[in-house]
């Protein structure tokens, strides 16, 4: 793989704990604290590398809240497969004309272990800094990996708090908080933002026939299908039992439909590896108006969804103020 590639997934994989740029924290605080006390530094932090700066989730001793990737430390430690410790930086010839060296907060003594999530991805470092030359105990680098290991646990607890267990999908409150982000990003740069409303037709009467597992599996199922049907900027979250929610960046109300039309097709020919269980879905979608917020362009998706149950069901009506837009 290219180191390109490596990067690509390393970056991926940090977005999918979405926590860049978000406020401080007490768990992590909490981190930095005890390398601080422990340690005896001035400087301690925890960072994630971002493409071109490492950020802050949390820090003490440093007012900025990132720095260039360029003169990261941690960016180099998270490339290793250990601690990195540099005892002296003006001897150190990767860091002897390092910004963060010869200015403020003029570092000397570095250490830090890697954060690396469960799949093995590099996501930043956990540091202990200070304005003198020294030197680090084994104990205490033990205390650093220790750290580090919290810290991705710390973030991987919070991503599977965001997400549905059973069917992968994001849970309704991570859904809405990433679908109004998106939404006030489309509406900077004058893109258009469009939902879709989806629910199992029947589904009752699959449970009835086949059993609650088996009911299960097609949940699971349908929500691989309608993920594999869409673009990774998509975003799918689980609303209820057997209904879902779809936000489309970067699409209008004909792309929505047509997105619709294929996820329908799909799901109408999906085969469930146990037993072939026939099963459809019904549609609501909607454009986003201007000014609007996410959970009323959700509403109306919802209404036309009740239209395409009260009218067959495996099938898709738009709802009908987006309709009216669109005709215009
Ligand atoms: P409609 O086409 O009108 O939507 O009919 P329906 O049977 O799908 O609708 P209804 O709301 O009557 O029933 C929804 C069913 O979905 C009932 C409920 O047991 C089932 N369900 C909800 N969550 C789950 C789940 O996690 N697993 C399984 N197996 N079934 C679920
Ligand atoms: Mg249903
Ligand atoms: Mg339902």
């Amino acid at each position: 793989m290219s180191s390109d590639t490596n990067e690509d997934l390393r970056l991926q994989v940090l977005r999918r704990y979405d926590i860049l740029d978000t406020a401080p924290e007490e768990t992590f605080d909490r981190l930095t604290r005890i390398v601080a006390a422990a340690l005896r530094v001035p400087i301690a932090a925890v960072t994630l590398v971002d493409d071109h700066r490492q950020w802050f989730k949390s820090r003490i001793g440093l007012a900025a809240t990132e720095t260039p990737r360029s003169a990261s430390f941690c960016a180099h430690t998270m490339l290793e497969h250990g601690a990195m410790v540099v005892t002296d930086a003006t001897q150190d010839l990767r860091f002897d004309s390092n910004p963060l060296v010869v200015g403020d907060p003029h570092i000397r003594f570095y250490a830090g272990y890697p954060v690396v999530s469960s799949d093995g991805a590099a996501l930043g470092a956990v540091c202990a800094i200070d304005t003198a030359p020294r030197d680090i105990s084994q104990q205490e680098l033990g205390l650093l990996k220790d750290l580090a290991a919290l810290v991705n646990e710390q973030l991987e607890l919070r991503r599977l708090a965001s997400i549905d267990g059973l069917t992968g999908a994001l849970r309704r409150k991570t859904f809405f908080d990433m679908c109004e982000r998106e939404l006030l990003l489309g509406r900077r740069s004058k893109s258009a933002s469009s939902c879709l409303m989806i629910d199992a037709d029947h589904f009752k009467s699959i449970n009835d026939q086949y059993g609650h597992d088996v009911g299960d599996q097609v949940l699971k199922a349908l929500v691989d299908t309608l993920k594999s049907g869409l673009r990774a900027t998509d975003i799918v979250g689980r609303l209820g039992g057997e209904e879902f929610g779809i936000f489309l960046p970067c699409t209008d109300l004909a792309g929505c439909v047509d997105v619709a039309e294929r996820l329908r097709g799909m799901v109408e020919g999906l085969a469930i590896a146990t037993a072939r269980v026939p099963v459809t879905i019904s549609m609501g979608a909607a454009e986003a108006m201007s000014g609007e917020d996410v959970l009323s362009v959700f509403h109306r998706a919802d209404t036309a969804l009740l239209n395409a149950k009260r009218s067959g069901r495996n099938r898709i009506v738009t709802d009908s103020i987006s309709d009216t837009r669109a005709a215009m």
